[in-house]
């Protein structure tokens, strides 16, 4: 699935071209790859990316059933 960001460098729209873990002393670190059409590569801890970026990488994960108060 294609995830499109802003790259935090310029602003620009940048895809996430890979998703993985390091393994850090605090355990497994989630970290992106992304390339910007103005032709940035980041590899980053995706926890430094911007919140609403950050959102929409938890866009992609299956959200967990709410339990709702409507009956
Ligand atoms: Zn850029």
């Amino acid at each position: 699935m294609l995830t499109v960001i802003s790259c935090p460098e310029c602003g620009v729209p940048a895809e996430i071209t890979d998703r993985f873990s390091l393994t850090s002393t605090d355990g497994p670190v989630d970290c992106v790859a992304l390339s910007c059409v103005a032709g940035h590569h980041f590899r980053m801890p995706s926890d430094l990316l911007p919140m609403d970026s950050q959102d929409q990488l938890q866009a992609r994960e299956p959200v967990p059933a709410r339990p709702s108060s409507a009956r």
